[in-house]
């Protein structure tokens, strides 16, 4: 399993998905083959397949270990959650459960879980289906969201548009967040949590509420940036959104503003879906940036 140390801190990925997951085309509005082509020597066959066209993403989770604590950030899609018609998150039964234990840690041992934000993805292991009842998989922790975010969502649960993503992300928030509400914390503004050991700060534009996480020990730091960016190209063509970016300039700005403060403090970026090898840093180039892959 693979482990990244910031100071006195050791983080691990704990995987769900890994794989050519998504269609470029309509994954990314402003998608061109021509720049696609442009960053061949470091697209295939780590980030892009080339076989299927389909951009490699993985789903995971970051662990951080510290001398006191164990936290985790973002928690995947999860198991056995009505996820129709996203076929593949639907019903799904992955070992990330037994991953979490294989990287030495019991879902009891678990002191805080923290989402960047609360789409289809970034939730789903915060419960778990026991008896016909979705109950927090980690009974000991405090679970922290952003209150923007948390107001953004149930607001949207009174919505009856057909748009599927918007449907799928509010069955989510009634089977993914409020049933750790009892346990939670809510977040707004920059802050220090825990110690000082994890600065949050508000990146709002792929949702309203989004937050970025920033640890630091010993003179290091890693910043958790969920998803300010998808995929690897996106630091290369920082004015490419996803699809499912809600407020698509405030997502522009807000990426550059994270890629340029990660090149400047020279931070470890630690987003939620890069593929191989999952983190980098960044260094600028002009009026973008480059992807420094270790
Ligand atoms: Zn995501």
């Amino acid at each position: 399993m693979q482990h990244w140390q910031i100071g006195e801190t050791r983080i691990t990925r704990i995987e769900e998905l890994m794989g050519p997951l998504f269609d470029p085309v309509r994954f990314f509005p402003d998608y061109s083959a021509e720049i696609f082509e442009k960053h061949r020597n470091w697209l295939y066959p780590q980030h892009a397949d080339e076989a299927s066209g389909r951009i490699i993403a993985s789903m995971h989770s970051w662990l951080i270990e510290t001398p006191h604590h164990k936290i985790l950030i973002d928690t995947c899609i999860g198991n056995d959650k009505e996820r129709m018609p996203y076929r593949d998150w639907h019903q799904m039964h992955t070992s990330w459960l037994v991953n979490l234990r294989e990287a030495g840690t019991s879902p009891e041992q678990i002191d805080y879980v923290m989402c960047t934000h609360l789409h289809v993805d970034h939730v789903g292991w915060n419960t778990r289906l026991v008896d016909g009842q979705w109950v927090p998989t980690f009974p000991n922790a405090v679970y922290v969201f952003s209150e923007t975010e948390f107001n953004f969502w149930q607001a949207q649960r009174a919505h009856e548009d057909q748009n599927a993503f918007n449907a799928v992300n509010r069955q989510t928030f009634d089977d993914s967040v409020l049933p750790v509400m009892a346990l939670s914390q809510l977040v707004e503004g920059e802050m220090d949590i825990i110690d000082d050991l994890l600065h949050v700060s508000p990146t709002p534009g792929h949702t309203p509420g989004s937050i970025s996480l920033t640890l630091a020990s010993a003179g290091e730091q890693a910043m958790f940036t969920g998803d300010i960016c998808h995929h690897p190209i996106q630091v290369y063509e920082p004015h490419w959104n996803s699809a499912y970016c809600e407020i698509p300039d405030q997502a522009i700005s807000t990426r550059r503003a994270v890629l340029e403060s990660c090149a400047e403090d020279h931070t470890l970026m630690m987003p939620a879906h890069f593929g191989p090898a999952f983190a980098g840093y960044v260094h600028p180039t002009g009026d973008a940036f480059r992807f420094e892959f270790p």
